[in-house]
């Protein structure tokens, strides 16, 4: 993935953020609360002040959805593309100005990607079986509205991806976004509902309450109107999901590791590392989160990671920057280590200044030697620093990374040419990602096969969301008619 800044960037951030602070912003649509609606939602352009009116919306649009077929689906998604697309840099500078995570050119980047990767309508095949019995068709057909759930560390790519995959599959959806990430996931929405209403006559495709809460959540989990939910996020709203009573399609938290061996190209996996975990200051649940590298080629990977590019801390650095950057909280049985949120998805050089190094411009990421029982080999930190732990062997890598994975299977990442390694490790992790011999990114079809989605099913096993993660099977037989195979005398 290109890490290019355009040239314009610098600009327009300022101009959205003096948008977002400003007394008496003409721009209400984004940052204030929604009007309330009676009667019909058309006008609403999907931005609602309660979980009731944004599924009452959500409905109506529904039952509009599908009296405008397949094709309605095509057109109303090829807005929420070319907006994503079109509108990526005012979009991604103000999810970045909102935020305060990650990196501005990724935040672009995620909307942009989300124009060809993400799949549509295409992948609405119906399966047909034919003989002598005649013939049976299973479709896909949509479940109505969704409720679905997004992280702060992708706010509005969630979302575009999420509607694209699901009004794909002829459903609706009804968002309760991450409260920090609500003013930029209430503009996109708007965005995009007003020109599928302009265009189709169909407004609230996509409906989202405005000021979200654990409360609004929670209202959306238990709504009658509420067919499947979707979650996206950590640790604590997985789990509410599979506790839910409805069907829910989870995408969980990750902690990704990466073991190298000593068949490892080592310059590819220090540029795959570097590309992987830097994305977006490591926000990403599939970007590397620890390495473990086999004692025979460790002090050459060492060396590999800094010609990429990467910026070594040495043990007294590293030690001052995990007492900074890592805390515990909890009690007793559930105490467990977390990111301190003031260093989350914060640029390299300042996790360097943290540990009393000296960052340099255009630095993407930190790294250094740890112990195995390091708190930042456990944590998802969700920052461009890197712990390496040596192992004496691949067998004990793997072992190390399977343990820090949590049992999470969600992405795990190996750089080998041992046919047999990587066997071992991929039954070993078990995980929804398994990427050999490039970046994570290239799990999500960026630099790899595959298409691209922001929901990673992982306790569930849907894997990478796709339309037809959405939609139910419908079978339809007709007994002994209309069959092709076998005599015509057979006809009566
Ligand atoms: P988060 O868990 O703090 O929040 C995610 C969403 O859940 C937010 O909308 C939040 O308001 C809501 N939420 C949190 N606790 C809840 C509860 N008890 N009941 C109902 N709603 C609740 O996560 P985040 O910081 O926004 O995102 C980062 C996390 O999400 C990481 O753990 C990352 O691995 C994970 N993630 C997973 C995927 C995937 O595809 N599997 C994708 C992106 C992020």
């Amino acid at each position: 993935m290109s890490t290019a800044t355009p040239p314009d960037i610098a600009a327009i951030v300022r101009q959205v953020i003096a948008e977002l602070t400003a007394p008496g912003s003409p721009k209400p649509q984004a940052t204030a609360s929604a009007p309330a609606h009676t009667g019909s939602h058309e006008g609403a352009n999907g931005v609602f002040s309660s979980v009731d009116e944004a599924v009452a919306a959500a409905t109506e649009a529904f039952q509009q959805l599908e009296r405008l077929g397949v094709e309605g689906r095509k057109k109303a998604i090829a807005h929420v593309r070319r907006i994503a697309i079109e509108d990526a840099e005012e979009l991604g500078g103000m999810e970045f100005a909102e935020t305060k995570i990650g990196r501005l050119d990724h935040k672009i980047e995620k909307l942009k990607v989300l124009g060809e990767k993400v799949p549509g309508v295409e992948f609405m095949q119906s399966e047909v079986f034919s003989g002598d019995h005649g013939l049976a068709v299973i479709e896909h057909a949509p479940f109505g509205v969704i409720g679905a759930i997004t992280p702060v560390t992708h706010s509005l790519p969630t979302i575009a991806c999420n509607a694209i995959n699901m009004i794909a599959g002829g459903n609706t959806v009804v968002v309760n976004p991450h409260p920090s990430g609500r003013k930029i996931a209430a503009e996109g929405v708007r965005r995009f509902n007003a020109a599928i209403h302009r265009d189709l006559g169909v407004d609230n495709l996509i409906s989202l309450v405005a000021e979200p809460s654990l409360e609004s959540a929670g209202a959306l989990f238990n709504h009658r109107g509420v067919k499947l939910i979707c979650v996206t996020g950590g640790p604590a709203v997985a789990r509410a999901a599979l506790q839910s009573s409805k069907r829910a399609i989870v995408a969980g938290p990750g902690n990704p590791p990466v073991v190298v061996d000593e068949t490892a190209d080592l310059d590819n996996a220090a540029r795959s590392i570097i590309a992987g975990a830097a994305y977006d200051n490591n926000l990403l649940c599939i970007g590397e989160k620890q390495v473990f590298v086999v004692a025979a080629v460790f002090d050459r990977m060492m060396a590999a990671m800094e010609r990429a590019g990467a910026l070594r801390l040495n043990a007294q650095q590293v030690d001052a920057l995990t007492k900074r950057a890592i805390v515990m909280t909890g009690e007793g049985a559930h105490r467990h280590w977390v990111p301190c949120k003031d260093l989350l998805g914060q640029d390299a050089s300042l996790l360097a200044q943290a540990a009393g190094a000296t960052g340099h411009t255009g630095l993407e990421l930190v790294f250094g030697e740890t112990d195995n029982d390091n708190p930042f080999v456990p944590t998802e930190q969700m920052m461009p620093f890197l712990p390496f732990v040596r192992c004496k062997d691949a067998d004990e890598a793997i072992d190390r990374a399977h343990e820090s994975e949590h049992g999470f299977r969600h992405t795990a990442i190996i750089h080998s040419t041992n046919v047999r390694t990587m066997t071992r490790m991929g039954r070993l992790l078990d995980t929804t990602l398994f990427v050999k011999n490039g970046p994570s990114v290239a799990g999500l079809g960026l630099g790899g096969e595959g298409s691209l989605s922001f929901s990673i099913a992982t306790p569930t096993g849907e894997g990478v969301t796709t339309p037809l993660t959405f939609t139910r099977q419908r079978r339809c037989t007709l007994v002994d008619d209309l069959r092709i195979l076998g005599s015509a005398d057979a006809v009566s």
